[in-house]
């Protein structure tokens, strides 16, 4: 198999010829031909628009007009001009507009002319990967501006050069991990920038959602608090992919006022956006029941249509949700472009997170120079701002939230050229829904982003970092908002702060360890024995899933088993094999319940949400033949259990109202297993969550409700407002949940319905036809909310 290394050092012996484009629609026909069923459910035509442009304020300095000028922007968008003349004006200013709408120039313009009319004054600019900020620094630096001096400050940044940054740069970039860990704790050092600090711009400011998004909104708050003792405070620009209702989560985030523009004024070239439904494969005779309906998997099918798209010399990106599809749909589309033209396969490569940058760096720019052809990503925002105006966009699997969707899109079109974007559903409940429900992507605003300060798991040691970088005062509680008084009371109970009358003083000489990303300390790091060789990174959450013992674990198309996972040094030793079956871990999970918030009483039907104890262990995992899927055995593992102590929300039903519907005794467990697994795969129609971040536990009496149960609760500590949302909206979810399981073409339940592909016990029982009756009698008693 071909390493990346060899994919970047040469061109394949048969390169299609130049840049000659196949327009969207004749690729799309071509793509279409290749099924015996029309796989294309829904074709949306995005119109193309005309730009508006506005006239430069008259505050920005002629020289920062040259130099934007320069660089070919003679003059701003509309909506550029509209946030920038806010911020200019000291008003905070979210703006919220689509890919490549030129959101930088908004900030760039109020910040830069700031620092070019005032000689002292700073900027900070944050971003929330590495990358970005690189790629945003390269971006002020080309201006080449006297006196702005702008520089990266993040984990990577020599110690040598760190002083002078501080010292001279009046431009600092850098993410919120190192203003938590590095920045803040070190303010002394940092007094004469704060004080000065006249701007923060808040970047890709959607992705700090859930727990990391409510760390990161302490965090800003620490940086506030800090600007207010050396008298300053900062403006803040914040931009945002499209989003719903930018303004408040802006507003969550920052904890101050912000006006939000979001009529994006660029110019957009059409886009033809295809819903790809994979076909139902046909049964073999023997196939067992539960393997009778399968469609062809969104994988193959994504590797596929990426082969054909990049045999026609279309600059092709694949967006696939796993780290491992990812390598999936990279070598099975370079296997088949080889078969059909040696060296071809060459033309495509895998890039995700794990990977290490330079080598993420080196993929990018292949592609954008045409030395690659297809690419086959994890997540946008890995990659850099510039990779924009691609020919063709695939997305394997429904991102999750329609901003995420249309920020994957937005990858497709160069300026006033058509392009395609194709989304292929994966076989799961919530893809299956959406690709016959068009009106659910296109007809509807994109959702907000959810995040929740007041998440005590967050502001308590949010406030012992606050508090060791200065002490608190009682003013500083309205600062960080709700919960934070209760959060100090405790932190002094614990010994953790000391209260004096001037304050709260944190006691300990070490600081507090806080990880802004997440609880189960930092990555592991998956490495092979026999070289020593880092391959790539596994986050802890899934460390257990992912590189068990006996896990099969892929790198840029090669395999690897892991020997072995070392939990306290974090790192998993993998060797060189390639076996002919992939590896699938199992889970136990118990719950019970802590606290009850808040409720609805509705007859035979109880609506909950609440505090709740979830236990799980991986304890098993089982290896499947690749080509068939057919499971060769079950292997059992000796992992640690997990503890989570969390928000959920869960419905019971009396076992009088089931009998009335028509469910018998015996088929009660099946019926609301099926109904939980559609119920979490739905979910992320509501909430700005991800299958993977929820998880769920039905039971036909549990002990602390003592009636038939389904919990569903958010996968982190304390929650993450997911489970939140879900109980505001609930009807909504359920009746949604009750249409996707009732339309599936299937007989008994599949994986488009009401099988999970990260069900603990292998997805038995389910009930298909029970678990719709289920939901009948909730949504029959339940009281419809608003109008949501
Ligand atoms: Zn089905
Ligand atoms: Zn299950």
């Amino acid at each position: 198999m071909t390493s990346a290394a060899t994919v970047a050092a040469g061109p394949g012996p048969e390169r299609p010829a130049g840049p000659a484009v196949v327009p969207p629609a004749e690729l799309l026909r071509r793509l279409r031909a290749r099924a015996a069923v029309d796989p294309v459910t829904h074709v949306e035509e995005v119109a193309a628009r005309p730009g508006i442009t506005a006239d430069w304020p008259p505050w920005a300095p002629a020289e920062l007009r040259t130099a934007f000028a320069g660089r070919g922007v003679t003059a701003p968008w509309r909506h550029q001009a509209e946030a920038a003349e806010l911020a200019y004006a000291g008003r905070h200013v979210v703006v919220a507009t689509g890919t490549a709408s030129g959101k930088s120039l908004a900030y760039q313009l109020p910040a830069l002319a700031r620092l070019l009319t005032d000689p002292r004054a700073t900027v900070l600019y944050l971003a929330p990967t590495k990358a970005l900020a690189a790629d945003q620094l390269r971006a002020v630096a080309a201006l080449e501006l006297d006196g702005v001096r702008p520089a990266c400050y993040d984990g990577d940044t020599p110690r040598a050069e760190r002083e002078w940054i501080r010292k001279y740069s009046r431009f600092v970039l850098t993410n919120p991990d190192m203003l938590h860990h590095g920045i803040l704790p070190g303010h002394a050092q940092w007094s004469t920038f704060l004080r000065r600090l006249t701007v923060v711009v808040v970047d890709e400011c959607h992705t700090y959602r859930g727990v990391f998004g409510s760390h990161v909104a302490h965090v800003l708050r620490r940086l506030r608090r800090l600007c207010a003792r050396v008298g300053s405070s900062p403006v803040f620009v914040l931009a945002s992919a499209t989003a719903g209702d930018p303004a408040t989560a802006a507003g969550r985030l920052t904890g101050l006022p912000v006006t939000a523009v979001t009529e994006d004024a660029s110019p957009r070239g059409g886009l033809t956006f295809a819903l790809w439904e994979p076909p139902l494969l046909p049964a073999a005779p023997d196939t067992p029941e539960e393997l009778a309906t399968v469609r062809r998997s969104a994988l193959r099918e994504t590797a596929d249509l990426l082969a054909d798209s990049v045999a026609a010399g279309v600059r092709t990106l694949a967006f696939v949700r796993s780290r491992r599809g990812a390598e999936v749909v990279a070598t099975t589309a370079r296997r088949a472009l080889d078969e059909a033209v040696p060296g071809l396969g060459d033309r495509v490569a895998a890039y995700r997170a794990g990977y290490l940058k330079e080598e993420r760096r080196r993929l990018e720019r292949a592609l954008l120079d045409g030395d690659l052809l297809g690419l086959a990503s994890t997540n946008a925002l890995e990659l850099g701002v510039d990779l924009v105006g691609l020919d063709a966009v695939l997305i394997c699997g429904y991102p999750g939230t329609r901003a995420s969707l249309r920020q994957q899109a937005g990858r497709a079109g160069r300026a006033g050229q058509e392009a395609l974007a194709v989304l292929i559903a994966r076989d799961d409940p919530l893809d299956t829904y959406l690709v016959h429900h068009p009106e659910a992507l296109f007809g509807r605003p994109v959702e907000a982003t959810v995040l929740d300060p007041a998440n005590p798991y967050v502001l308590g040691p949010q406030l012992a970092c606050a508090a060791a970088e200065a002490p608190l005062t009682p003013a500083d509680l309205t600062l960080f908002g709700e919960g934070a008084k209760e959060a100090v009371e405790e932190l002094v109970q614990v010994g953790a702060l000391r209260q004096r009358p001037t304050g709260w003083y944190w006691r300990h000489r070490e600081r507090p360890e806080v990880d802004l990303r997440g609880e189960g300390g930092g990555p592991v790091c998956v490495v092979e024995s026999v070289t020593g060789r880092l391959l790539g990174t596994v986050d802890a959450g899934s460390s257990h899933f992912l590189v068990h013992p006996g896990a099969v674990y892929l790198h840029q198309g090669v395999s690897y088993v892991v020997d072995e996972l070392d939990l306290d040094d974090g790192c998993a030793l993998v060797h060189a094999e390639e076996p002919d079956w992939s590896t699938h871990a199992r889970d136990v999970t118990s719950l019970s319940v802590v606290s009850v918030r808040s409720y609805a009483d509705a007859g035979p039907v109880g609506m909950f949400l609440g505090e709740v104890d979830v236990t799980s262990q991986v304890v098993s995992y089982q290896r499947r033949r690749i080509a068939s899927g057919e499971v060769l055995d079950t292997r059992p593992l000796d992992l640690p259990a997990r503890e989570l102590r969390t928000i959920a929300v869960w419905f019971t039903l009396s076992p009088e109202s089931l009998a009335a519907a028509g469910v018998q005794a015996a088929d009660i467990p099946g019926a609301l297993h099926a109904a939980e697994h559609a119920a979490i795969g739905l979910l992320p129609l509501v909430a700005t969550c991800d299958r993977w971040d929820i998880g769920g536990l039905s039971t036909a009496v549990h002990p602390d409700t003592e009636a038939p149960t389904v919990f569903v609760y958010d996968g982190h500590p304390g929650g993450a407002g997911f489970a939140e949302r879900a109980y505001a909206v609930a009807s909504a979810w359920l009746r949604a949940t009750r249409e996707a399981i009732l339309g599936c073409g299937c007989e008994v339940g599949c994986p488009s319905c009401v099988q999970s592909p990260k069900c603990g016990n292998g997805n038995n029982p389910l009930s298909k036809a029970d678990a719709v009756k289920v939901l009948d009698v909730v949504l029959a008693n339940l009281p419809p909310e608003g109008q949501e």
